[in-house]
């Protein structure tokens, strides 16, 4: 009878894994929680295959677990308070934290640690084809999408809104869903545009292209170029055509990096043994999402304001890199 049991509940237990319905027993390590973004975004597969790789890799030293949660302006919070060990943050975010600017103003995050930078974001403003909105000013009017609080992407939009000389209270209907809501919003006619900051290709985006037609209105205005060209962290790009489903021309926009981020008080061995474990595994993370594709240990040391933990400076030093 025992053993037929065994049977049924390992039986069951695989259909739960299989199902996606059930995470890895604990370990009896330390545990390590890291902060990504919407489910449907790409910070939170940096948190997921970053804690895969350390779980992995690690034996049984830590039980990492990465975690949605509500970005960038989030996750620094969060990891000054010690509620998470690390966070991915946008790296414009991570300059205003550091330097008491934006949401930081006169408060500056005097121990923010830079860990690593990882993919480029763009700023997208993606709407249905059918809208009317062919340009930023045709925003005019209308229900937008700006970003839940505690997103990097809501201080980008506001950035756009105000370069372009449209007034977020006045003259739109600023909403500040979740992305993961914002996306089903869009193919629901309920929003007529979003702003998303995220690297490509984001599921977010290829949900609403691929259940309706949509569009991807560039934001390259001249007061946008010399903003950009003014800020160390921005960069003007193109998303090449074909990269979501009917958009069918490079869009031009500007770019901010993904970065992940901890606090001074994290302790020094925690951070050298994941930072160590992602640059000696970094051929499997690139494999991890398409959006990893481009990562190179070179660019991941740049695009950083926070000192880096000294974790992770004394792998980069023990490599040469630093
Ligand atoms: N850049 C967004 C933010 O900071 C998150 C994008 C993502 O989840 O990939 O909040």
């Amino acid at each position: 009878m025992i053993g037929r049991r065994s049977v049924l509940v390992a039986a069951a237990t695989a259909a739960l894994v299989a199902g996606g319905f059930m995470v890895a027993p604990a370990k009896a390590g330390q545990d390590i929680l890291i902060g990504g973004g919407s489910v449907t975004g790409v910070y939170y597969q940096v948190a997921l295959n970053v804690c895969n790789l350390l779980n992995k890799y690690s034996g049984d030293k830590y039980n990492c677990v990465g975690r949605p949660a509500l970005g960038s302006v989030f996750n620094i919070r969060a990891v000054k308070r010690t509620l998470l060990d690390f966070g991915v943050a946008q790296s414009d975010r991570n300059f205003e934290a550091f330097r008491g600017q934006g949401d930081w103003q006169g408060k500056p995050m005097e121990d923010l640690r830079s860990v690593f930078s990882m993919h480029p974001e763009t700023v997208l403003l993606v709407t249905r084809a059918d809208s009317g909105i062919n340009s930023v000013p045709d925003l005019k009017s209308n229900t937008i999408n700006i970003g839940n609080p505690g997103s990097g992407q809501r201080g980008n939009a506001e950035d756009v809104l105000r370069l372009y000389g449209i007034d977020k209270d006045n003259d739109i209907e600023p909403q500040g869903l979740q992305q993961q809501e914002a996306s089903r919003a869009l193919i629901d006619k309920k929003i007529d545009a979003f702003f998303y900051t995220v690297g490509n290709p984001s599921a977010a985006i290829e949900e609403p292209a691929n259940s309706t037609d949509i569009k991807i209105i560039p934001i390259n205005s001249a007061e946008i170029q010399s903003f950009v060209d003014e800020r160390p962290y921005y960069v003007m790009t193109e998303i090449p055509a074909g990269t979501y489903k009917g958009v069918d021309e490079n869009v031009e926009t500007y770019a901010v990096t993904a970065t992940v981020v901890t606090s001074a008080s994290a302790s020094e061995e925690m951070v050298y043994d994941l930072v160590k474990t992602v640059f000696e595994n970094l051929e499997e993370l690139r494999t991890t999402h398409a959006a990893f594709r481009v990562l190179e240990p070179k660019a991941m040391l740049k695009g950083l304001t926070a000192p880096f933990h000294p974790g992770a400076e004394k792998y980069y030093k023990e490599r040469g890199w630093k």
